[in-house]
């Protein structure tokens, strides 16, 4: 089966899923994953949020905007990247509470043979994990940020980098932070055998 197809079948497979109650009934609608089925890079955050699970789409809220800007700011689009969730649905919140809750490990647990089965038919040269969470899901890791971001993991023989998810940058946007994860960026990119401007090197590099 091609493997546009593959995953559309898999899709479809998500959008039945009730192995959390809780969370098919919350839903609005599963979010699976947006992007080139070829792609070479591919992000992998938490979970959708509010805006996510209305339009049903990963990373269109504000930090997907800020997601979009660094993918941009590599030289590439959307349509190149591929970029799913760790956990397909909305992680469920009291009625009428305000703002997203992070998904619980044995939510991840119970999702993660999706996302293992979205990389396995993607088969990208790079994985992008965005945030401790997205790391915690992938690997079962327990290391903090600031331990891992840099530093290269694998996950099923692909090589993996963890960054700063965007929600950390618009909350905490100084030009150090986010050069750390340009920085991480550029890491990608080298993998990637991309080219890099010097105009890309010198982000948010501090002008001392
Ligand atoms: N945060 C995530 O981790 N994923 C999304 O899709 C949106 C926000």
């Amino acid at each position: 089966m091609p493997f546009e197809a593959r995953l559309a079948a898999l899709s479809e497979a998500v959008r039945g899923c009730r192995k959390c109650e809780h969370l098919a009934a919350f839903r609005t609608q599963t979010v699976f994953g947006v992007g080139n089925p070829n792609a070479e890079l591919m992000f992998v955050g938490e979970a959708p949020g509010a805006d996510e699970d209305k339009q049903g789409e990963p990373f269109v809220g504000r930090a997907g905007e800020l997601l979009t800007k660094i993918i941009n700011a590599m030289g590439l689009t959307r349509d190149d990247v591929y970029i799913a969730n760790v956990l397909k649905c909305r992680p469920d919140m009291p009625k009428g509470a305000p703002g997203n809750r992070p998904p619980t490990p044995l939510e991840m647990q119970r999702c993660l043979p999706y996302l293992r089965e979205q990389i396995a038919i993607i088969q990208p040269r790079v994985l992008v994990a965005l945030g401790k969470t997205a790391m915690a899901g992938l690997t079962g890791t327990d290391e903090s940020m600031s331990a891992m971001r840099g530093r290269w993991f694998s996950f099923e023989n692909i090589p993996l980098l963890s960054t700063y998810h965007p929600s950390y940058l618009l909350r905490n946007g100084s030009n150090a932070e986010k050069r750390k994860v340009w920085e991480d960026m550029l890491l990608v990119m080298e993998k990637l055998g991309m080219a890099i401007s010097e105009k890309q090197r010198g982000f948010f590099r501090s002008a001392s």
